[in-house]
């Protein structure tokens, strides 16, 4: 029995399937999930020491990479004078100027602990502020596990949402549009219907919960119309893509502008941090300024932002995005053209600093069907594969992979070459 085998036994003994996060028990991949012990820049190691290149990056929030000096000096700094106080500190006015600083449609922001919670709290205060209750989103896209956002498409693209999990009211997910991502024509007729009843629309700006999806052309900026026209708040869900695409995120990348944000993960740095926040107009709805509860005992706890802070400078640093944007590409092109040799029917999609990888014959794909038609059993071989090999990618076929500052050219190299032998081992 390998170590980490042993130590998911022991795991499941009082923990429900052995983890604190459904994905991370490998149901997907099958096989038993890698217990990691340390990390380090682009790596991380297992408890026998065993190094594996990290394409996961704690999903998604060590963009600077692992264990990066000055997140950890900041957090051991700000150890030494106390946890967390449930008091204003000075620490969270920091993150919140810089925060509006560099996004440009943020007038305020309010600090939670995870990006679940700030998406339920965006559509809370998304429905408090115009007074409708129903809510639109795209199938594939994730924003976290509250009751309105866990709902799943109906029959056809226009029925109400039906709930995804037990446990969510269907009188909740009635109030849930689904609609498919990228269908701008769909987008429209749903609008065109309901429009005057819809609080808000939620989108993730690349989708990166059914693998990469890039958003095609002309469909953020149709969102963006159909919510204005329709007085719908517009809520970019950038918990992902959030300093990923550069410090202004997804929306900087392309130029679209959101009512409200969602943040999580890189603001972290690491630790439990997510925000949401936007123009005045509709912030200033939030408790205690305005009628829209929201609360947290935790909520911009020092250590979290003393780390989101380093982070930021770190990030923040000129020429920080190209040569990542750059190795993101080159594995990517690297992939393809191993499969490409060994007659693998496969793509990739890349954005950004994020990543995807299908075993599909398709040339582009662009939604939730496509990504679920692809040959699953082929990615569980493949993952193994270069598991085996000490390359760590993300353990479902429907998840992102990400790129950090650490990864060096060799990584990339390294990687590619494990590729091969993994492709042609299919
Ligand atoms: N929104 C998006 C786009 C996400 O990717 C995630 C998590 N993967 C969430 C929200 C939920 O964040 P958390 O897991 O921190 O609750």
């Amino acid at each position: 029995m390998s170590t980490s085998e042993q130590l998911f036994e022991q795991a499941k003994k009082h923990i429900p399937g052995g983890v604190n996060s459904p994905v991370r028990a490998f149901k997907a991949v099958g096989g038993t999930p890698v217990f990691i012990d340390r990390s380090e820049g682009a790596y991380v190691f297992d408890y026998e020491g065993k190094r594996y290149i990290d394409y996961v990056l704690s999903w998604g929030p060590m963009l600077m990479g692992h264990n990066h000096p000055q997140v950890r000096e900041a957090v051991i700094k700000q150890c030494e004078k106390g946890l967390s106080f449930g008091a204003p500190t000075q620490l969270e006015t920091q993150l919140a100027d810089r925060l509006c600083d560099i996004m440009p449609t943020m007038d305020l922001v309010r600090m939670v602990n995870s990006g679940t919670e700030a998406t339920m709290s965006a559509i809370r205060l998304a429905r408090g502020y115009t007074g409708r209750d129903k809510i639109v989103k795209f199938e594939g896209c994730y924003h976290g596990h509250s009751d309105s956002l866990l709902v799943k498409a109906g029959s056809g693209a226009l029925t109400l949402g039906v709930p995804s999990s037990p446990g969510v009211p269907a009188a909740l997910a009635d109030h849930t549009l689904t609609l498919t991502y990228n269908d701008i024509d769909g987008l429209r007729k749903a609008f065109a219907e309901h429009g005057a009843e819809i609080a808000c629309a939620i989108v993730e700006p690349v989708a990166g919960n059914m693998n990469c999806i890039p958003p095609l052309p002309g469909f953020l900026e149709a969102l963006r119309e159909v919510c204005t026209e329709s007085g719908a708040v517009f809520i970019i869900d950038e918990v992902m893509t959030g300093f990923r695409f550069g410090l202004q995120g997804a929306q900087g990348f392309y130029g679209i502008e959101a009512d409200l944000t969602t943040l999580g993960k890189v603001i972290g740095g690491g630790m439990p941090v997510g925000a949401f926040g936007g123009k005045r107009e509709i912030m200033e709805c939030i408790a205690p300024l305005g009628p829209v509860y929201q609360a947290g005992t935790l909520s911009g706890n020092p250590l979290c932002m003393a780390a989101g802070l380093a982070t930021l400078d770190i990030i923040s640093a000129p020429g920080f995005y190209e040569p990542l944007f750059k190795r993101t590409a080159k594995l990517c092109e690297g992939l393809e053209q191993a499969a490409r040799a060994a007659g693998v029917p496969f793509t990739t999609n890349s954005a950004g600093t994020m990543f995807g990888s299908f075993f599909t014959s398709e040339k582009q794909v662009s939604n939730y069907s496509q990504v679920m038609a692809c040959d699953i059993t082929a990615f569980n071989q493949f993952f193994h594969y270069m598991l085996e090999q000490g390359v760590y990618f993300a353990p479902a076929s429907y998840e992102a992979g990400f790129m950090s500052a650490a990864h060096s050219d060799a990584d990339i190299e390294a990687t590619i070459a494990a590729a091969q032998s993994a492709f042609a081992r299919l």
